[in-house]
């Protein structure tokens, strides 16, 4: 089929399927956590996820045997496009089930775990956590104490993770465990998939000064994962760990990164908007001289980066896999992210004060939190400072 007339088939059909509340701004309390504890306050929001799995369009470049759409890259960009034209909203908000476990799984899985974990992704039926670190296993990761003992054909599990971010809405972890503890400590390490649906797990969500528990302590107390759920070679799971991350690191940094505003409900190219309505303009330019330089000098690099991140997802596509260079757009995108934020409350000015109650505007309000939320990109995913070692060494090839 050519891309005109796919444009067309795929317009016809988003007029025919998408809900018309599917064609609002998503509300912070709509989006959608999908799943076997999913709830949903406008079921329109269940329709449209329904409709557009079963067209394969949730994740539209993954395999059809997945439950993806096999789209082309072009075809994909043509589906997206449509979609903006009637702002319909992400059928399936965030997840680490399509940027990361899904991704790892397509390069790493058997044809058995992927039929299996792919589909249940793309249909929204398992939402699934990470369990990487651990209280005393950050950034160095690989020294992570987690235990798997095997007997028979099932592991039991013994340990704890923590910062395991939406592990109360999971039904799923992939998770890093230690199954030999003679050798290094990159050997040794087992990448490893099991419900946590299971009584031999405790989710306890950490309550943030906000109120909040976008994450949790996670307690493993013989817990069991099947053998078949290893994914690649037991001890090696070093390897998977870190492609996964990869893919994390590339989320992270092109899609939080400012450049397309995907994870923040106030679009970017408002901003200039913003500053002018409420600083003013003198000849039709922003009235603060200083912040109208700062805000073009963020769009200018927006743009460069934008083309860039695109420049390495079609590299990406045609080698199936990120690179180390992943660790440069997590580290540049989520600087200018916060930079980004920094710059909204610039502009909010006073009204940036607020935390709650109704003598502030919900978007002004939404703006100090994403900008505290900011705060917590160049830590999430591996912090700035391990980016820098991962580019010295892995990419600039300099000595240890
Ligand atoms: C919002 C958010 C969500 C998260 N979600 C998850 C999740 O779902 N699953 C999960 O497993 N984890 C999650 N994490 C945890 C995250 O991966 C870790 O916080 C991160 O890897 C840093 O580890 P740490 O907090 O133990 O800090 P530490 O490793 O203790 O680091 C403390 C400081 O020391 C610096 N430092 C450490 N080692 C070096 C070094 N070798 N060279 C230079 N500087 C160094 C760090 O950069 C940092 O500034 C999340 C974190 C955040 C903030």
């Amino acid at each position: 089929m050519s891309l005109e007339s796919f444009r067309e088939e795929t317009r016809a059909w988003l007029e025919e399927n998408c809900p018309e509340s599917m064609r609002t701004p998503m509300p912070a309390d709509e989006t959608p956590h999908p799943g076997r504890r999913a709830t949903f306050k406008n079921p329109e929001t269940k329709v449209w996820l329904d409709r557009m799995a079963e067209k394969g369009w949730t994740v539209p470049l993954w395999p059809k045997e997945y439950g993806g759409g096999s789209l082309s890259i072009e075809e994909a960009a043509i589906l997206q496009e449509e979609m903006a034209r009637i702002n319909a909203r992400k059928p399936l908000f965030g997840g680490m089930g399509t940027t990361m476990i899904g991704p790892a799984l397509l390069e790493y899985g058997t044809e058995e775990q992927k039929k299996e974990h792919l589909t249940n992704i793309c249909n929204g039926n398992i939402w699934w956590c990470q369990g990487y670190s651990e209280p005393n296993s950050g950034s160095d990761l690989a020294s992570l104490q987690t235990k798997a003992v095997l007997d028979g054909d099932e592991y039991t599990i013994n340990g704890s993770k923590i910062w395991t971010s939406g592990a109360d809405h999971a039904d799923w972890i992939y998770c890093l465990v230690r199954t030999d503890f003679e050798a290094s400590k990159h050997d040794g390490i087992t990448f490893i998939l099991f419900d946590i649906g299971q009584p031999s797990v405790t989710v306890k969500p950490i309550k943030l000064i906000s109120g909040q528990s976008p994450f949790c302590e996670t307690f493993f107390n013989d817990a069991k994962a099947l053998r078949q759920n290893v994914i690649g070679e037991v001890n090696k799971g070093w390897t998977v760990a870190k492609r996964l991350l990869q893919y994390e690191r590339t989320s992270i940094g092109g899609g939080m990164g400012g450049v397309t505003g995907v994870g923040s409900t106030i679009p970017q190219r408002t901003m200039a908007d913003d500053a002018v309505d409420r600083i003013g303009a003198v000849d039709g330019k922003l009235a603060d001289s200083a912040l109208r330089s700062d805000i073009t000098q963020h769009i200018m690099d927006n743009k460069s980066f934008a083309l860039t991140v695109h420049r390495n997802t079609e590299e990406s596509l045609s080698t199936q896999a990120p690179t180390f260079a992943s660790s440069m757009f997590k580290l540049y995108g989520t600087e200018q992210n916060k930079n980004r934020y920094e710059l909204m409350l610039r502009i909010t000015g006073t009204d940036s004060l607020g935390w709650e109650g109704s003598e502030f505007s919900d978007a002004d309000l939404g703006t100090t939190r994403e900008w505290l939320r900011s705060k917590a990109n160049s830590i999430e995913g591996g912090t700035t400072e391990v980016q820098y070692n991962i580019i010295a060494k892995r990419v600039l090839g300099l000595p240890d």
